[in-house]
């Protein structure tokens, strides 16, 4: 759409009302739908899913270029998850200083141990980006992160361009709706499980859902167990204490929960301390990660996506070891890294300290932690490294380029929000699929997108924590 009909679009309170009114009855004809805060585990009441009025331009080769890198991704990940040496030596310090981390290696190294059952590995994971202009003026994508744990988000996003193509409709914009593409990565996300559980080879084995009791994205999930459904796979949702009462293995160490064989062990929880209420919870990851059944992501998948793991892909020769003999991948996927700095107890972590401490505007700082709400902005910089600075506890984080978008306008729609226009900035992610049996790569994809918009206002982001808001792209060249 032209900048001056956005404009002026945007100003006209009483047709933005009516779209407002109007997106709402859409999302709900589209099932684009999250449960209520206080009432999680409950889907007798539940409301329209946070979205942008708009979608958001978009420029087209960036666009393309973080869609392009992907498939590099995946297979990234995936040799990362083969390398303990690798893992080892990237994860040393922040597993002295980091229980959780810690305690996620040690399962690690007990699977090793034991003996890795199981040669299929699923992955589906999403490598998240903003863009920003660079001093010579051109644009280009920085990844915030890659995820490889309970990539959410998959399932709903697929509704979203239809919501937005009825919006720009009664706002009067045909063309524009037209511009607004499909994505349907739930689709892809399903195909990919799906390929796991037919290479598994057992017809009554089913697909195990790991969730949380309250779940305000009840929605997204369903969209992915509809897609499996269609495929007459069976799915089951069971929760870590499910697992820990009625779990077993048997001598060949298959799973069963509840009597049921398990194929696929779907993570949809797990990434957050507070997912492991008790040893038992722990315990029961352990069994699962030991367990026959193909685990998504198994546990070296989920320690390839930590932060630190990130930071260190971005030290001169890393990326390297994985493409050997293969330098334009190399630069492709470092052309999308930001400044990635350690805090490890040497010159080099020190160096990243005064940085920090000077110009802390320029930075984030990063516990290993996920779900949003965790990292460290401006000021709060300064006094959480103050404490810590001289201490090994620093190695706990990493320090990140702040990435700085160009903010544009649009209304953000929630329930209980008052409606108003907003500076806004916006992310993209790209979600990966693969699929490996012992040596052989038999599935790897770029399966579709998520775009989420937040004010200006906030600097971490998030869904659930209502901070941010789906959206599309309207890509332009
Ligand atoms: P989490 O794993 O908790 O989601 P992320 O690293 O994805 O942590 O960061 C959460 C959010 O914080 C991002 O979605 C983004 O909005 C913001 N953010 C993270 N890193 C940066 C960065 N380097 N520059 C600007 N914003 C960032
Ligand atoms: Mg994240």
């Amino acid at each position: 759409m032209a900048e001056g009909r956005r404009n002026e679009l945007l100003m006209n309170k009483s047709l933005i009302n009516e779209l407002a009114e109007m997106a709402k009855d859409s999302a709900l004809m589209h099932g684009f739908l999250v449960r209520l805060k206080e009432s999680l585990n409950s889907s007798e009441v539940v409301t329209y899913a946070p979205i942008t009025l708009f979608p958001t331009p978009v420029p087209k080769a960036l666009f393309l270029q973080a869609m392009e890198v992907q498939t590099h991704y995946n297979i990234l990940v995936d040799k990362i998850s083969q390398d303990p040496d690798f893992l080892q030596e990237a994860l040393a310090s922040t597993i002295t200083v980091d229980d959780f981390t810690a305690r996620l290696f040690k399962i690690h190294q007990q699977v090793l141990k034991e003996g890795i059952l199981q040669s299929i590995v699923l992955g589906l994971n999403r490598s998240d980006y903003m863009w920003e202009q660079e001093e010579n003026g051109h644009s280009s994508v920085k990844q915030i992160e890659i995820n490889t744990f309970s990539v959410g988000a998959g399932g709903i996003a697929s509704r979203i361009p239809d919501v937005h193509r009825n919006i720009l409709k009664v706002a009067g914009q045909l063309e524009e709706s037209q511009h607004i593409i499909d994505n349907k990565p739930a689709v892809g996300l399903a195909k990919a499980v799906a390929k796991a559980w037919e290479l598994y080879g057992s017809k009554r084995a089913v697909i195990m859902f790991l969730v949380k009791e309250n779940e305000f994205n009840i929605v997204d999930q369903r969209i992915i167990e509809n897609e499996l459904w269609k495929g007459n796979i069976a799915t089951m949702r069971k929760r870590f204490e499910n697992v820990s009462e009625s779990g077993k293995l048997d001598e060949d160490k298959r799973l069963f929960v509840d009597r049921q064989e398990v194929a696929v062990v779907y993570f949809r929880t797990g990434y957050m301390p507070q997912d492991y209420k008790s040893e038992k919870a722990w315990e029961a990851r352990l069994m699962m990660e030991c367990s026959l059944a193909v685990k998504c992501p198994d546990i070296s998948t989920h320690l390839a996506g930590t932060k630190k793991v990130q930071q260190v892909l971005a030290k001169p020769g890393v990326l390297e070891r994985f493409f050997p003999n293969q330098p334009q991948v190399v630069e492709q996927v470092r052309a999308t890294f930001a400044g990635l700095y350690t805090l490890d107890m040497r010159e080099e972590g020190d160096k990243t300290v005064a940085m920090a401490l000077a110009t802390p505007d320029r930075f984030v700082l990063k516990p290993q932690r996920e779900g949003g709400g965790n990292n460290i902005y401006g000021q709060d910089i300064c006094e959480v490294l103050g404490k810590v600075k001289s201490s090994p506890e620093r190695m706990a984080y990493i320090l990140m380029d702040k990435i700085q978008p160009m903010p544009t306008q649009n209304y953000l729609l929630r329930r209980g929000k008052p409606l108003k226009l907003s500076n806004c900035l916006s992310e993209l992610g790209f979600f990966g699929v693969y699929v490996r049996q012992g040596k052989d790569l038999v599935m790897n994809d770029c399966v579709g997108y998520l775009m989420r918009t937040k004010s200006s206002e906030h600097s971490d982001s998030g869904t659930a924590l209502g901070v941010s808001y789906f959206d599309n792209p309207l890509l332009f060249s």
